[in-house]
């Protein structure tokens, strides 16, 4: 049986990252990954302009206004956002300026519009000076033409997304998104639809499968269920690995008389790469490599017990999409964190114990609470609103209440 940590690097070292690339409308293309490094095509910003609603002037005309004894300057030009300046400005005037709008040639600084008092049409007061320079935003001052902005494998977020749009793409290079197949064994699974005789449970993991899938930012490709008949069995993961980047089946891998996974894989020629893992709950866990014409298909036959279907997902499946999306290696990590256990936690010291439960700060402190009611790994109802993990470690039996945990945050 393999630890957990010798486990995550045997996956994530049979992960070859997908590199084909894919145009997408920039609309749509939140959460996907960008393929080419972006660099910036203008200066930001474009030209000097205001911060402030306000008077472009001279700052030597204005540096010693004061309320009592305040500097009058000539209102020569109005400039709202957007227009280009008609004039430069001369000692003595100023121009009616708006956030945004262009700076004109002759002025250095912006007075804002509360520090002033518009008198008679053309005039206004100074009434405080300004610093120098104050209020203008100059050009190039964030980013100059050629800086890098965006790197390859960057998720594209609403950040990334606004800076893409100012850049003046309106299609972006994202890699393709992972085709995961997703197939349930079982005779006794049915859909949720159907009635339900006696023996019978619905089939909730292809549903658990594909949200986790779409929301680790793959194509959830739903095989449906498979009864425990080794030739529609073989058949149907034979055509998963045909077809898909990375297969999840859930069932058939523990010791029973029905449990006919590893024996297809090795059967469809597959290189077994792990067979059991000491992790509580998901010790079953198989995971098989297949090369297929140049591609790598990663096989993972997840338990069927839908926690441990989750577990395994969270901390394996989950780093193995991430490393096959594109994303650079800081992200293949799960999300790791502490925090101090409100109940005791018990685990039986041999294999890395997962429990599952809420993370909150409350007062300033990070606290895990385990979900209340049995922490059967079959029991699906009480993993509802679960946002982490508690990991209790091999050799471990106890961590008390009180103490600090290690949490995977979910
Ligand atoms: P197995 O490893 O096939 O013996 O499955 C272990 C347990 O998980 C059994 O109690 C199954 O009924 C249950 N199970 C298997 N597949 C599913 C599924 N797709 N949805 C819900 N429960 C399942
Ligand atoms: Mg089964």
């Amino acid at each position: 049986m393999l630890s957990v940590s010798k486990s995550e690097q045997i996956i994530l070292d049979l992960v070859r990252p997908l590199s084909e690339v894919e145009p997408v409308d920039l609309a749509l293309a939140t959460g996907r990954i960008l393929a080419t490094e972006i660099v910036s095509q203008l200066d930001f910003p474009h030209w000097d302009n205001s911060a402030m609603d306000g008077y472009a002037v001279k700052f030597a005309d204005v540096r010693s206004s004061t309320p009592k004894h305040p500097i009058t300057l000539e209102v020569v030009a109005e400039i709202p956002a957007g227009c280009q300046p008609q004039r430069e400005i001369q000692s003595g005037e100023a121009a009616r300026i708006f956030t945004g709008a262009i700076v004109p040639a002759g002025a250095d600084t912006i007075v804002m519009q509360e520090h002033t008092q518009r008198v008679q049409k053309n005039f206004v007061k100074i009434q405080i000076a300004p610093t120098a320079k104050s209020f203008v935003r100059q050009r190039g001052a964030y980013a100059r033409i050629g800086d890098p902005l965006l790197a390859a494998g960057t998720i594209l977020n609403p950040p990334e997304i606004a800076i893409l749009a100012a850049t003046g793409s309106s299609q972006v290079a994202v890699y393709r998104r992972p085709r995961v197949a997703i197939l349930s064994t079982g005779d006794e699974l049915v859909m949720p639809h159907e009635p339900l005789k006696p023996g019978q449970i619905v089939d909730s993991n292809q549903y658990a499968l594909a949200a986790f899938v779409h929301q680790a930012g793959g194509i959830p490709i739903c095989m449906g269920i498979i009864p425990d008949d080794r030739a529609k069995l073989t058949a149907a993961m034979s055509e998963a690995i045909e077809s898909a980047d990375l297969v999840l089946s859930t069932g058939g891998v523990s010791v029973g008389d029905y449990d006919y996974v590893e024996a297809i894989l090795s059967e469809l020629g597959g290189d077994i790469r792990i067979r059991a893992v000491a992790i509580k709950p998901g010790k079953p866990l198989t995971v098989a490599k297949f090369n297929r014409d140049n591609r790598t298909v990663v096989y993972f036959g997840l338990p069927g017990n839908p926690v441990s279907a989750l577990v395994s997902c969270w901390r394996f499946v989950r780093s193995a999409m991430a490393k096959l999306s594109g994303l650079p290696p800081a992200a293949w990590q799960p999300c790791w964190s502490e925090a101090l256990t409100t109940q005791d936690l018990t685990a039986d010291g041999q294999r890395e114990t997962y429990l599952w439960g809420k993370w909150e700060l409350i007062d300033g402190k990070y606290y895990f609470s385990l979900a209340g009611g049995s922490h059967s790994s079959a029991n699906l109802v009480n993993l509802a609103g679960t946002n982490a993990l508690a990991v209790v470690p091999v050799d471990t039996m106890l961590v008390p209440a009180g103490s600090s945990v290690k949490v995977l945050v979910l």
